[in-house]
């Protein structure tokens, strides 16, 4: 299979190559043709490591308009490290498309500096649970318009305990959102979740 084959565009594809990747891995095979295609919400399992955020990043990418300065998706990661990583990964795979911006919005860096960030447009905003709810205390970010939702490493943030945070943070999302969740596992609070804030999700297991 190539990742032409899946639906991606010229933009992405160059920056896929640039990368040296010759060939989707299996969660990107098997989400990525879903994610670009259907309006749905989706639960996919899969591993730290198996080229998960690509799976979902691609898609996120092609999916977002980037002559619209507004946050249009909403990636919520455990940890900074994580959210730095993804980030990264997200600029480095965006690079061909000309004015999408994705912001970095975790604790334990200024907090006016990410707003300033946000503010010059931030197509897409990659966060921790706690960081992202004082900026949306402190009305630094607007989520109420967001068609994209991404819960990374669900199970991580749910054993961390962010349960609170993340109903919080969905709660100021639109109902008509698409959520996509991923996961390494499947207890019964991540389950809970999936049940709670998203609708008939397609399941992707590698
Ligand atoms: P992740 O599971 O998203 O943390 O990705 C693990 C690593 O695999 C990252 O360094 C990616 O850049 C890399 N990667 C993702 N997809 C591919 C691919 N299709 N071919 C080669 N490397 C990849």
């Amino acid at each position: 299979n190539t990742f032409k084959a899946l639906g991606l565009n010229e933009a992405i594809l160059q920056a896929v190559s640039d990368m040296g990747f010759t060939e989707p891995s299996e969660v990107q095979e098997k989400a990525i043709p879903v994610l670009l295609k259907e309006a749905t919400d989706v639960v996919a399992l899969a591993q730290t490591g198996t080229g998960k955020t690509a799976a979902f990043g691609f898609p996120l990418i092609q999916k977002v308009d980037a002559n619209n300065r507004n946050t249009q998706g909403l990636i919520i990661s455990p940890t900074r490290e994580l959210c730095l990583q993804i980030t990264n990964e997200l600029k480095n795979y965006s690079k061909y498309v000309k004015g999408l911006n994705t912001v970095a919005v975790y604790g334990g860096a200024n907090i006016q500096e990410q707003a300033r960030q946000i503010s010059r447009g931030a197509q897409i905003i990659v966060a921790t649970p706690g960081r992202m709810q004082d900026m949306m205390r402190r009305n630094l970010v607007d989520i109420s318009g967001i068609d994209f939702c991404v819960l990374d490493e669900a199970d991580e943030m749910l054993n961390m305990g962010f349960y609170e945070d993340i109903t919080t943070i969905l709660a100021d999302t639109p109902k008509s959102k698409q959520t996509w969740l991923f996961s390494a596992t499947m207890p019964k609070e991540v389950a809970r979740i999936a049940k709670q804030f998203m609708n008939s999700p397609i399941e992707i297991t590698v």
